[in-house]
């Protein structure tokens, strides 16, 4: 058997393209990003010519999947947890319409927010849309769980969600891999009317919805992977779900005999596993990473008064990522600390490359703004959200994906002038032009910069959706070519710069700034390949 030493992301992509994946689409978001990364650079892949490039955001990348589903064929789609918010109308009506080819969903939770907004719990999703639900507690787990994801989607006509987190998909282990599997045909869904949800349509789906979770829970392929585990400790019992499972075996052991353990890594789960449990017990700790989700629901099912120990009662903080060590608080066992930091490795603010061109743009921008003091300017997610920091200190917002136009329009409505947006390329195809719309079709008195490096910069350099475009796109949305300006964010360029800043934010209209300029990181990998192909 062949083996491989992958990152949980990878195993993930090497699962799917081993269970005859025909299409895989993605927006880039840490830590899900390695996935489609991986199948682009697979020769596998390459040879089948599986579809693999980067959508424009993370709806359209789950709306393409389903497409792919539709026509019989296996479908992945990935994003973080952040990023199905953005898919959630495409993935909630999924489960309505559902599948004809396998369609799973990988959505990478990033609890302690290394690289995210919010530490939202994807599990929730799947509960909400009533789909299956994997959560796999290290990549051997992973890699196995994904052909299983792939079986009980085709079973049940369901789209499945697959959940991990940041330490899972960015930490490497050695995966056996099984005998690869060829793709499915083109097919067509046997109900016609499947995909058409039409009210009464609708009705009837959700009906046989309701049906399937019911009847999901006690399927091999998920049910295999909870399992219980007794123990001779009549005190307390463990519930672990996902990689606190391992969290926990490494305190404890594989070999563990005391401690009755509940291993979930499947949803929805029966009661009967939970009881199996606590029927034994005095009092129960549930281990899970992300929200009390387990723990929330273990209140409805266990009626008997137990003490149910975990992230409501503080004994495992409420909020941040797990990890062996706080695992071992919880339990009571003697932490291990690890050396301590030398003195010679220095803390370093997070800040632009050398020679970004996104500092000049905020260097100009600054100097443009100063008469009219703090609070005009309202930022996206990219690596120009570091202009929040000093020395800059020069953003006033940073919601979700797009919001940076939206909510210069809403301020502007309310009277604040200059209203100025920064987004990058990347995201302003994400989410950026609708709001531009918005603001043209009412008239906003905006001004919007573009910061455009060419590329998704913040997640390692992915191809943007909008490189050689952007002025188009601004002029064919209905920004007046008057107010539309192409600028190099260089340091020559300052004082000329800060002149077309000026005269736009003192516009009463739409005005767009492009300030075009490749990231150095990508200028640098891009001159690199360039000269070994050449
Ligand atoms: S990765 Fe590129 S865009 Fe991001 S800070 Fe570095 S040079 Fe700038």
């Amino acid at each position: 058997m062949k083996k491989l030493l992958l990152l949980g992301d990878e195993a993930i992509a090497q699962a799917a393209l081993d269970a005859g994946l025909s299409g895989m689409y993605a927006y880039p978001g840490t830590p899900s990003t390695e996935i489609m990364e991986y199948i682009q650079s697979s020769v596998d892949a390459s040879a089948r010519n599986v579809h693999r490039t980067w959508s424009a955001n993370e709806k359209t990348a789950m709306e393409a999947a389903l497409g792919m589903s539709y026509a019989g064929r296996r479908a992945m789609v990935a994003m973080k947890h952040v990023g199905l918010n953005v898919a959630a109308d495409g993935f909630i009506n999924s489960a309505m319409t559902g599948v004809n080819g396998g369609l799973v969903v990988v959505s990478a939770d990033d609890p302690s927010m290394h690289s995210s907004q919010n530490e939202q719990d994807s599990r929730f999703y799947g509960k909400f849309a009533m789909v299956p639900c994997f959560e796999p507690s290290n990549q051997q787990e992973a890699y196995e769980m994904i052909f299983d994801a792939f079986e009980t989607s085709e079973k049940y006509k369901l789209p499945v969600l697959f959940r991990i987190t940041t330490r899972l998909a960015h930490s490497r282990s050695s995966v056996t891999l099984r005998d690869a599997i060829p793709e499915k045909k083109l097919s067509l869904p046997v109900d016609p009317l499947q995909f058409v949800l039409l009210p009464s349509i609708a009705r009837r789906k959700y009906k046989s919805l309701v049906s399937s979770y019911e009847e999901v829970k006690f399927d091999i392929r998920l049910s295999k992977y909870n399992h219980f585990k007794d123990g001779s400790n009549r005190e307390l019992g463990i519930i672990a779900c996902g990689i606190a499972h391992n969290y926990l075996i490494e305190n404890i052991g594989e070999s563990n005999k005391e401690i009755p353990v509940l291993k979930i890594s499947t949803y929805p789960f029966p009661k009967d596993l939970i009881k199996d449990l606590t029927s034994r017990c005095r009092e129960v700790l549930v281990l899970e990473e992300g929200a009390p989700v387990v723990e929330e629901s273990l209140r409805g099912i266990l009626d008997d008064g137990m003490k149910i120990l975990g992230r409501l009662d503080g004994t495992v903080p409420r909020d941040g990522e797990l990890n062996p060590s706080i695992v071992a608080r919880s339990l009571g066992l003697p932490v291990e600390s690890g050396r301590d930091v030398p003195s010679l490795v220095k803390m370093r603010p997070p800040s632009f490359c050398k020679g970004c061109g996104h500092s000049d743009v905020f260097n100009s921008l600054i100097e443009a703004i100063k008469p009219y003091g703090q609070g005009h300017v309202f930022s996206d997610i990219g690596c120009y959200t570091l202009a929040a920091l000093p020395p800059y200190s020069a953003i006033n917002s940073c919601v979700d994906m797009g919001a940076s136009v939206t909510m210069a329009i809403g301020a502007a409505d309310a009277g604040l002038h200059p209203s100025v947006a920064v987004i990058g390329d990347s995201t302003f195809t994400h989410s950026g032009m609708t709001g531009l719309l918005d603001a043209v079709v009412k008239d906003s008195s905006i001004t919007v910069i573009i910061s455009d490096n060419s590329t998704t910069g913040m997640t390692g350099g992915q191809k943007s959706q909008a490189t050689g475009r952007l002025e188009q796109i601004c002029l064919g949305i209905g920004v007046s070519p008057d107010h539309m300006h192409l600028i190099t964010p260089l340091r020559k360029n300052h004082e000329e710069n800060i002149e077309v800043i000026k005269r736009e934010m003192e516009y009463r209209g739409v005005s767009v700034i492009i300030a075009s300029r490749e990231c150095i990181q990508t200028a640098t990998k891009r001159k690199k390949d360039e000269s070994a192909n050449a």
